[in-house]
């Protein structure tokens, strides 16, 4: 057997209670708890003198123990302290609800102590620590895992146990032999050891590398089978050439494909004519022109005889989807309707009838296009925009729409590589590098909120008689929908009141009505309004390009991926564009995001910070995507290794019998997989 899925109760030593207790970490099966890596290591081979420990960093001392004591300051809190000393100086050791140190700790012991070392006032104190009385030769001297632990369950005893799995337990391989050979791995049975207690940092790294390698190589084979599963079960539609009604389409466009855009477009229509269904991934910028290309994709199954679908995660951006669609189509007799919430029954009913007896060519929508009654007489092409805004549910959904349609994907929040290569794994990606040309680039300010009247007074009145229009976003309260309003409010009044005299303000916020909101955005678009006060509703997609100004207050409660989407708002024309950031914040993260955002307008850039400011659990949401959260892998750190990992699984899936040799690894990461996307 390739894992040892037993109870952990199969180990030696291990009974009902510590497997209950491990079970608290996740830990049920043999295999969860090998895979139960060290958080970190401590090398305690360097034992640092009391005196030169550097503050807010882990270090390791030997020093003799002056006192215990124990304070219960309230509730079932108890804090156990050591004073300690050794011959250059003094420190104490501090923990946390762990009453039994008390007992086991006493003056004059002479202990190896590790722990996050603090200095303030000239004293020096040790928290987070792990200690073990000196000259117990197993541990000092050699790197020490340290274990994501419980109060109950504790370092020793979670050491202890992996340590008779380790030697107790018949690990086998569980990587093709070729594929070690050719990627240079070390056996499995050997990295586990060294994982869990490696005799120095090679070792050590080897071990990792060996393990990081197998954890991303799984995971990109389920990935790609999955993938190639779905595209042989299904035999898809195998659209012709480019034919009269597209070139037209192609011909009537005010401009030139950039290069990024042509080479997207052949990679579309290039799948599209394959008799394998497309999956693939459109990404660019804000505003760097991948509408145009879904549309001409639209038009090409159309031609073909097929009806196709496009859907948005805002009514706003489908309706001006639709704007564009139609102001492209008019002339070609392309049939296209608009699907959303608020459309009235009436109309709904009458398009909806359109739809199933193929009287609509393109429809355009919302959520709407994903109900239950709606159904389409021949689906060939499914487009879905702002990708990351929709689950995987939805998708299938929308996907199910028709029999095996092409499928392409857009999205404008910059996916960086490790990311196209895990979540969107199952998808080919074509990349929008370039903005269309004549685009200048954005002046991004960071300010205080002392220059803040400065920026209306000056700036942004002397854009808006310049004639240009502007936007400002209200500072996120919180997450609720009324505070923000009540936020805009006030702000949109101190603005008209203050700065904005005969000047036309609207305010436009997430509780208008649908026909209230058209009604501003239109008049927003035919500059009739000079400046939006806005939440962040304006997000995604709005395209005014004499708006020329952005103003973003408390900028610091955005995160980077919003205010570079915030700022895509603006820049779209020929003129001059600028955006304000203003906010107080003197937060490290605060001051690293809206420094960035005044460093570059590179999505990809931005979007790689914000990987490195959120750590990958939280922005990648793997389980959210339906994939097993990673246990040792770090997508960010390990890129290379994931790249290996990637290229191996693609030799993989396409040899039998290698397909043949990891068969049960797959089988197992499969129901891993499933008991994670319940889960
Ligand atoms: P995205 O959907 O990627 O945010 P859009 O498709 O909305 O971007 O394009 C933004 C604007 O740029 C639109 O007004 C569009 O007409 C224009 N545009 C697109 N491609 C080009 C091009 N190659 N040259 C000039 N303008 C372009
Ligand atoms: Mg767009």
């Amino acid at each position: 057997m390739y894992y040892d899925l037993r109870l952990v109760t199969a180990i030696k030593g291990i009974g009902r209670v510590k497997a209950a207790q491990m079970n608290r970490l996740g830990i049920k099966t043999v295999q969860d708890l090998l895979e139960h890596y060290p958080m970190r290591y401590e090398d305690r081979g360097a034992i640092t003198p009391i005196r030169a420990l550097n503050n807010n960093e882990f270090g390791t001392i030997q020093a003799s123990v002056v006192q215990v004591t124990e304070r219960k300051p309230r509730g079932s809190l108890v804090i156990t302290t050591a004073a300690v000393h050794d011959n250059t100086g003094s420190a104490v050791l501090v923990w946390f609800n762990q009453p039994h140190i008390k007992q086991i700790l006493h003056p004059n012991m002479s202990i190896v102590a590790s722990g996050l070392v603090e200095k303030r006032y000239g004293k020096t104190q040790l928290s987070k620590v792990e200690w073990e009385e000196a000259g117990n030769a197993s541990t000092v001297g050699g790197i020490i895992p340290i274990y994501n632990s419980t109060e109950k369950l504790h370092q020793n005893a979670l050491r202890l146990a992996i340590e008779i799995a380790l030697t107790t337990i018949n690990l086998e391989e569980t990587l093709p032999h070729e594929i070690m050979k050719l990627y240079s791995l070390l056996p499995r049975n050997k990295c586990l050891v060294s994982i869990h207690c490696p005799s120095n940092k090679q070792e050590l790294e080897e071990a990792r590398r060996r393990l990081v390698f197998e954890e991303l190589y799984y995971m990109q084979c389920a990935l790609l089978y999955n993938k190639r599963q779905q595209q042989y079960s299904l035999s898809g539609i195998k659209h012709a050439t480019n034919g009269s009604l597209f070139q037209k389409t192609l011909d009537t466009l005010p401009f030139q494909l950039t290069s990024d855009q042509k080479l997207s477009l052949h990679e579309i229509t290039r799948d599209m004519e394959e008799t394998l269904p497309m999956r693939r991934l459109l990404q660019g910028d804000v505003g760097s022109g991948k509408t145009v290309l879904a549309v001409l994709a639209l038009i090409k199954t159309v031609e073909n005889g097929f009806q196709g679908a496009m859907m948005a995660p805002t009514e706003i951006l489908a309706e001006q989807h639709y704007r564009t669609l139609q102001e492209l189509l008019d002339p070609l007799e392309v049939r296209s309707a608009l699907l959303t919430g608020s459309i009235s029954a009436k109309v709904r009913a009458e398009t909806l009838f359109n739809l199933r007896t193929g009287q609509i060519d393109i429809i355009i929508g919302t959520h709407a296009l994903i109900q239950k009654d709606v159904i389409f007489a021949n689906l060939g092409l499914v487009v879905t925009d702002e990708q990351h805004r929709f689950g995987v549910e939805q998708r299938a959904q929308f996907e199910a729409k028709g029999r095996t349609p092409d499928v392409l994907v857009m999205t404008a929040t910059p996916i960086p590589r490790t990311m196209a290569l895990t979540v969107y794994g199952d998808l080919d990606v074509s990349t929008i590098k370039q903005l269309p040309p004549g685009r200048k680039s954005i002046k991004t300010y960071h300010v205080s909120s002392e220059l803040r009247s400065r920026v209306y007074s000056n700036l942004v009145v002397k854009q808006i008689e310049l004639g240009r229009q502007v936007y400002v976003v209200c500072p996120l309260i919180d997450e609720s929908e009324d505070s923000d309003m009540q936020s805009a409010v006030a702000l949109y009044d101190e603005l008209k009141t203050k700065y904005m005299h005969n000047i036309s303000c609207a305010l436009f916020h997430g509780r208008l009505s649908h026909a209230e909101r058209e009604l501003i955005m239109k008049d927003f678009c035919e500059g009739k309004i000079q400046l939006l006060v806005a939440t962040t509703v304006i997000e995604v997609g709005v395209n005014v390009p004499n708006a020329t100004v952005m103003i973003i207050e408390n900028a610091h409660r955005f995160g980077l991926a919003q205010l570079h989407q915030l700022r895509g708002r603006i820049g779209r024309g020929q003129e001059q564009s600028f955006c304000v950031l203003i906010s107080d914040s003197q937060s490290d993260e605060s001051l690293f995001r809206l420094r960035s955002m005044t460093e570059t307008q590179d999505g990809f850039v931005l979007a790689e910070r914000d990987l490195l400011l959120r750590g990958p659990g939280q922005f990648f949401g793997l389980k959210q995507h339906g994939i097993p959260e990673l246990k040792l892998a770090d997508v960010i750190r390990d890129l290379p290794i994931l790249l290996q990992a990637r290229q191996a699984a693609q030799t993989t899936v396409s040899t039998p019998t290698l397909m043949e040799t990891i068969r049960p690894a797959l089988d197992y990461y499969f129901t891993t997989w499933m008991t994670g996307v319940q889960g």
